[in-house]
């Protein structure tokens, strides 16, 4: 799929209905009873957000479905961006250390984030068909980065997608594994970094804490800047 830029691509993309599980999802979540019952949910796919001409991008799952998918703008309302924007603002990457949602006056200095799934899927779990439909998408994000040094990945099933799409670039693949505190160097001095996923189940399990966040975060930086 060819856009002519990451406006006209997010204009298509919050119209987009490829997936018909997803679409009915989208909407259904808005309907279960928790603290945010009553509210009117965006319940549609989530853009990007934060610099696009930074040097790092933070590639998640999907929108949560009370975060991203009830507040319109990805990693904003929920727990796990919580966590992931304090650990950001901590090393500089954000000017505050909340996302509540998208009038809060969240900026992300030198740093985007998106997912590789733009709509909430039940139980964090899409098919390979869903996540497949949705590539162009992300791959376009990151083909438009020209600033872009580095990918920090959350978790296991967006690392897997974004080696299906390093493959069909021809990068060698070959021994990238998902390893939490990880990095591999591919192309062009750019480097892909490995996180577990900051969502409730790994942060109340213990799996991921705050510290090894932000060490890979400072990683990062020092990698960006060096
Ligand atoms: S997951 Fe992606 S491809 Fe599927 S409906 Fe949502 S935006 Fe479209």
């Amino acid at each position: 799929m060819e856009f002519k830029s990451l406006e006209e691509m997010n204009e298509l993309l919050i119209n987009c209905m490829k997936c018909p599980r997803l679409v009915e999802f989208r909407k259904n979540v808005a309907l279960r009873k928790n603290r945010f019952y009553g509210e009117i949910y965006w319940s549609r796919p989530v853009p990007g957000f934060g610099n696009h001409d930074g040097k790092l991008l933070i590639l998640g799952l999907a929108p949560a479905a009370t975060g991203g998918n009830r507040t319109g703008r990805i990693f904003t309302g929920d727990k796990s961006a919580q966590f992931l924007v304090n650990c950001l603002y901590k090393v500089g990457f954000t000017n505050k250390s909340t996302s509540e949602n998208a009038n809060d006056g969240l900026i992300y200095y030198d740093a985007y984030v998106t997912a590789v799934l733009k709509c909430v899927p039940p139980n964090d779990k899409p098919t390979l068909d869903e996540l497949n439909n949705c590539s162009p998408y992300m791959e376009y994000e990151i083909e438009t980065m020209k600033n872009l040094k580095a990918i920090l990945v959350l978790g296991r099933i967006a690392f897997e997608s974004l080696k299906r799409y390093l493959k069909k670039k021809g990068i060698n693949i070959q021994g990238m594994e998902f390893k939490h505190g990880t990095f591999y160097e591919i192309d062009n001095n750019k480097r892909i970094y490995c996180s577990y996923h900051p969502s409730p189940r790994n942060v109340n399990t213990g799996r991921i804490k705050s510290d090894d966040l932000i060490n890979i975060l400072n990683d990062i930086k020092n990698y960006i800047y060096a």
